[in-house]
């Protein structure tokens, strides 16, 4: 049977932590496919197009990594993608209460799918999207702990 994990996540936009998850799974998985979630509840600062191509960018080195992007639930997704896994980071305490429930209900709704959770690399168990954005407003160096293409592109919004 192919293994294959779907990696969800907003990724607004992909960190170093985000993409030492997905190279993690994609050595354990056949397949990973990250997935963009149109998120209503949220005012990203990228557009999922720009997000999808950030992150076309980034993973374009691992040969087993499909990007996309999804509406609605995430259950029905994964199930659309054939797919039998679910990968999330955690990252701290504070990730464990959500994480917890999303993966309780997602089991719930597809028992057959399972969750897997990787714990943060030391390096990044700080590193957030939002934090990223925070300081990259400010002009300051995001070299080591996002892509280039992710500097490049942040460069470019706040300027
Ligand atoms: P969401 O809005 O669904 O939390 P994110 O883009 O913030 O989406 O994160 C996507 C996934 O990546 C989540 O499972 C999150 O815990 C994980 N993640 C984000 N940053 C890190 C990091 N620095 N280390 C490990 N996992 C991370």
């Amino acid at each position: 049977m192919t293994s294959i994990a779907v990696c969800p996540g907003s990724f607004d936009p992909v960190t170093l932590g985000h993409l030492d998850i997905i190279s993690r799974g994609a050595s354990v998985f056949d397949k990973v496919i990250v997935a963009v979630l149109h998120n209503r509840n949220k005012q990203p600062m990228f557009t999922v197009e720009e997000r999808v191509s950030l992150l076309c960018e980034a993973t374009k080195d691992l040969e087993n990594v499909e990007v996309d992007s999804f509406n609605g639930l995430l259950i029905d997704y994964v199930k659309e993608k054939k797919a039998n896994a679910i990968i999330r980071g955690l990252r701290a305490v504070s990730d464990f209460e959500y994480e917890m429930q999303a993966a309780s209900i997602n089991k719930k709704l597809g028992p057959e799918i399972e969750t897997f959770f990787m714990m943060t690399n030391n390096h990044y168990s700080y590193l957030s999207s939002s934090i990223v954005k925070e300081v990259a407003k400010y002009n300051a160096d995001v070299s080591d702990i996002v892509p280039n293409v992710v500097a490049e592109a942040l460069k470019k919004k706040f300027k």
